[in-house]
């Protein structure tokens, strides 16, 4: 059964070498809604050897298709179509991003809009970055440095925003003139698989754009543990993230990681209450706290602590959850049930570490809501960092509690993680404030706000959260090789071995 609204938008198979193709191993697999559990369309499963097929298409088009020598601006003009059409079809994107996540729909809207304007931006950076001439001292050489695509990429992205995470990939990566597979995750492939379609319709040449959609732990090894890939950009978990850079590793493939993270936001007691309350809440429990940004730690100063706390749990037990297609949900289920039990675990160990649970820790009791992977926004206070609720990632609605008396506390306790990926501060106090923006070792800092990014700012992690970037220019120099290029143009003999 399907989703009446989608219908047989999926039943397409897998996009190798500009053809729609079945999977090899005619395997399918069912995509659920988070909501009701209920099929929202199924999609075919690749095989490894479908993944072989991709990179050997994308390996084609690089070597000696048309796409990498093409003039830029056909480049920037087909990023512009892109987002044209993504544009036209915004409403049925955003649908389907909330059927198969449980992501509200005005999230999905954000999510829509903010995959256009990364497209718009890359086909803008790319028309004009230009070469860099270099002054060798010598007029008859002339030498610059010019940047080239990097070749073959593979894209692997994660379930929680899947097609905002991989259009920080393709985008760039058509900008530089890359040829690519396409990995979405096997959990929520649905917007990729509509994205790509886009794509194609767009007029991508032949082999360019490759998807082949299916499980990391089958597909994995076909398209990394290959030398024919000479780019890998993951977004995921620390140990996917490691399996794949020991593997590249083999053949020296250069690999971009976007990890997790277990993200501080401090508060002092100077800060604005109701404000910062509103911004905490929002910070963790946005998308049910399925964001590797999401301000999972809060970390306040003592003499603010209980007040704080208790405000928090009030606004937390008065956030409507529901169906993400219902406009008066304020946030879905988890993305799955194996999620959500995963959820449990972590919560039965914040309880048997001795955590105070001061509100959630179980699913609602809302009959309505039965049979969704819903999960209630959970805090727990009196945390420390040898807790492991403190230190790991659990990727749901979970906001554990330190305190802190002094700005030097708050700064070691904020850096005291083996992630580095986002970090929020509220204070009233600038010079403070600065100080403190400067110290955390995370890629992103926020001073008096949470959460927000453009894409013209580089996104990524210190530490365990990853390395390389997306967004900005680093992110699109991910996607490029700089050659220099050192042209005599009076040759001579070089002389040195005249005596010999
Ligand atoms: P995951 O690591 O389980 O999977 C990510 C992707 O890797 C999926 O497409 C999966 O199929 C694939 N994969 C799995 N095993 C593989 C293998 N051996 N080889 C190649 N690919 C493989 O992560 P997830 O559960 O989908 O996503 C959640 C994680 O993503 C969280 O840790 C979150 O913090 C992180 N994340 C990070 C960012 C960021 O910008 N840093 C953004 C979003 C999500």
């Amino acid at each position: 059964m399907q989703d009446e609204s989608i219908g047989d938008l999926f039943d397409t198979g897998l996009f190798i070498d500009g053809t729609w193709v079945r999977s090899s191993s005619g395997d399918t697999r069912d995509c659920l809604n988070p909501a009701d559990g209920s099929v929202v369309a199924t999609v075919d499963e690749a095989a490894p050897d479908d993944a072989t097929r991709a990179v050997a298409a994308a390996r084609a088009a690089f070597d000696e298709g048309t796409w990498p020598r093409t003039p830029v601006a056909e480049r920037t003009a087909l990023l512009a179509t892109i987002a044209d059409l993504l544009e036209r079809d915004k409403e049925k994107l955003a649908r389907i991003e909330t059927l198969d996540t449980g992501k509200t729909l005005a999230e999905s809207r954000i999510d829509i809009d903010d995959v256009v304007s990364v497209c718009r931006y890359y086909a803008r950076l790319a028309a004009i970055e230009s070469d860099r001439v270099v002054d060798v001292g010598r007029p008859d050489v002339i030498s610059r440095v010019v940047h080239e695509p990097i070749g073959v990429c593979v894209l692997i992205a994660p379930w929680n925003y899947p097609l905002l995470q991989i259009s920080w990939k393709i985008a760039p990566a058509l900008a530089a003139g890359c040829t690519m597979v396409v990995k979405p995750s096997e959990v929520t492939p649905l917007s990729t698989i509509a994205f790509v379609k886009l794509i194609e319709e767009a007029g991508v040449p032949r082999g360019v754009v490759n998807l082949v959609q299916g499980s990391g732990a089958v597909l994995g090894g076909a398209l990394t543990d290959t030398p024919d890939v000479d780019f890998i950009s993951f977004t995921g978990g620390l140990v996917t993230g490691r399996v794949i850079l020991e593997t590249a590793a083999k053949h020296v493939t250069k690999v971009a990681v976007e990890l997790g993270g277990k993200n501080p936001h401090i508060v002092f007691a100077d800060a604005d209450g109701a404000d910062s309350v509103d911004q905490v809440l929002t910070g963790v429990f946005l998308h049910s706290g399925q964001v590797c940004s999401a301000g999972a730690r809060l970390i306040v100063e003592d003499s603010i602590a209980d007040h704080f706390v208790a405000a928090l749990a009030a606004r937390a037990e008065k956030i409507r959850m529901g169906d993400g297609l219902d406009p008066a949900s304020r946030t879905g289920p988890l993305v799955s049930m194996a999620h959500r039990e995963k959820i449990e675990r972590y919560v039965a160990l914040g309880i048997s570490e001795g955590a105070e649970l001061v509100t959630g820790g179980s699913r609602p009791s809302d009959p309505d809501l039965e049979r969704g992977s819903y999960y209630l926004p959970t805090i727990f206070d009196r945390c420390d960092r040898n807790m492991r609720i403190v230190r790991e990632e659990t990727f749901g609605p979970i906001l554990t509690v330190e305190r802190f008396a002094t700005e030097e506390e708050a700064l070691r306790l904020g850096n005291d993680t083996e992630y580095g990926l986002a970090a929020g501060v509220r204070t009233a106090d600038s010079a403070r404030g600065e100080r403190m923006v400067r110290g955390l070792r995370h890629g992103t800092v926020w001073l008096n706000d949470f959460g927000y990014y453009t894409a013209a700012a580089e996104w990524g992690g210190f530490k365990r959260s990853g390395n390389g970037r997306e967004l900005g220019p680093a992110g699109l120099s991910e996607y490029q090789e700089i050659k220099h290029i050192w042209h005599n143009t009076a040759p001579t003999a070089a002389g040195w071995f005249d005596n010999d």
